[in-house]
């Protein structure tokens, strides 16, 4: 069987040596020229297994408002004449209830934990350099009302087997001093031993090379698919500039640009673009810097430590096309992050943007697509692609040969 990929991001790297692994041979394409390119290039680094709520929850809906009139926000909303955009946004609405953020919340995290159980597997058997630390995240909350929400979902999430410890300010401390600046601020935390933070490019740079070892793998960069050609129904091929390459079985892992892909045959997948931010910085000599991934609750921005440098990531604009780096919202990033960390140096920090791809319900879609017998979908893990791509990718290979899947498929359906 000859399955052609088409997407070198985390997502698809992963599917690449899931599908590998199972003697498939694979061919790898990506319009860029090196792998890691667009969104998995600088995001937050985080492993986060056990933070997986939607993002649609109707603890969100109070706070729309006051974030979306103020100009230090979160979160971003631009209104544009585009109906995907209202019927994304529709579809978010309608799935802020409780009970479909408890079905998700427990959906998420069987398909996290199974991640996190095949990376530790991946690891055991593979030297794979991308600077993970596995020593936990603290999420610190600024206000008791925040915290107290926070708690609640510590309790669910233990229900379901989650270690999460609820900390006050001063065991916050105790446990991460490089927050001292902030110490009269810190309501309390909760903590996550289980979590993990890492270089998602580096990840997938190592993957990389570890597929080109395959004698069953080909790579072709630098290589912009302009189409898929149908053939009955299923597909032929995928067309390049210089021709069309065949195969049995396609598999999209093409972020945010599967939606373009696929517009042509007949399908309309509820992704949209959310934009992002991060900054890179080199860790100053001296500086006490965090040791645990750091989560500012509030104002919804992550410290990851990775090796000699330091990522911060945040915001969510929604309605701005393209990962464009907005100076505002860099600047207002390095506002927030020399607060936290005044003795960061900031100046030459490396700026990025990504476009998260996003599903209205935060679940990505594992899945055929419709009714193409041989076409299949691994997209829209919004805010948790380095986090979930191990499981996708093992579950994607899983149908695409027709093997029995490790957990459950069904809640990652295209509905
Ligand atoms: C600011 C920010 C912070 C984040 N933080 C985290 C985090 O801490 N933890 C976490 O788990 N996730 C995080 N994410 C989310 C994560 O980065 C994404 O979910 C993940 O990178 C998506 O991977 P992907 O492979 O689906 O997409 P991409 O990495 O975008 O890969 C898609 C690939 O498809 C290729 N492609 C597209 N169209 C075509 C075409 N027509 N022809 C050929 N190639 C094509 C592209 O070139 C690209 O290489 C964050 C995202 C952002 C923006």
């Amino acid at each position: 069987m000859h399955v052609i990929i088409i997407g070198a991001g985390v997502v698809g790297l992963t599917s690449a040596w899931y599908l590998a692994r199972q003697g498939v041979q694979v061919t790898l394409i990506d319009r860029q020229p090196q792998v890691a390119r667009e969104t998995s290039f600088a995001n937050g680094g985080q492993l986060s297994y056990d933070f997986v709520t939607p993002l649609a929850d109707p603890a969100v809906l109070p706070k729309l408002p006051g974030w979306l009139l103020s100009a230090d926000s979160p979160l971003r909303f631009r209104p544009r004449l585009d109906p995907d955009q209202w019927r994304w946004c529709y579809a978010f609405l309608k799935a802020c209830n409780r009970r479909q953020v408890a079905q998700t919340t427990w959906e998420m995290l069987q398909l996290s934990m199974h991640s996190r159980q095949l990376l530790d597997e991946l690891l055991a058997q593979h030297d794979l350099p991308f600077k993970l630390k596995r020593t936990g995240k603290l999420v610190m909350h600024r206000t008791i009302s925040s915290l107290a929400a926070a708690a609640r979902g510590v309790e669910y999430q233990r229900s379901l087997g989650s270690d999460q410890r609820l900390l006050n300010a001063a065991e916050c401390l105790a446990l991460e001093p490089a927050l001292a600046a902030v110490a009269s601020s810190i309501a309390g935390g909760i903590y996550t031993p289980t979590e993990a933070t890492g270089d998602c490019r580096l990840f997938c740079e190592s993957l990389f090379a570890m597929l080109q070892g395959l004698p069953n793998v080909q790579v072709l960069l630098g290589q912009p698919i302009l189409k898929l050609v149908r053939r009955g129904a299923g597909i032929a091929a995928v067309r390049l500039p210089d021709g069309d390459v065949e195969a049995d079985a396609f598999v999209i892992a093409a972020g945010l640009d599967s939606l373009r892909l696929t517009a042509p045959l007949g399908l309309s997948l509820p992704l949209y673009g959310l934009r992002g931010y991060s900054l890179t910085c080199a860790l100053p000599a001296g500086f006490k810097h965090p040791e645990l991934s750091v989560t500012d609750a509030e104002r919804k921005v992550v410290y990851a430590p990775l090796g000699d440098e330091l990522r911060i990531a945040a915001m969510v604009d929604m309605g701005q096309p393209g990962a464009v780096v907005d100076p505002k919202r860099i600047a207002q990033l390095k506002r927030q992050a020399l607060e936290v960390f005044p003795a960061l140096e900031l100046a030459a920090a490396n700026p990025w943007a990504g476009l998260r791809p996003a599903t209205p319900g935060s679940k990505p879609i594992i899945d055929r697509a419709g009714p193409l017998s041989n076409l299949w979908l691994n997209v829209g893990h919004g805010a948790l692609g380095f986090t979930l791509a191990c499981a996708s990718a093992e579950l994607t290979a899983s149908l695409v040969t027709g093997q029995p899947a490790q957990i459950d498929t069904a809640p990652f359906r295209l509905a």
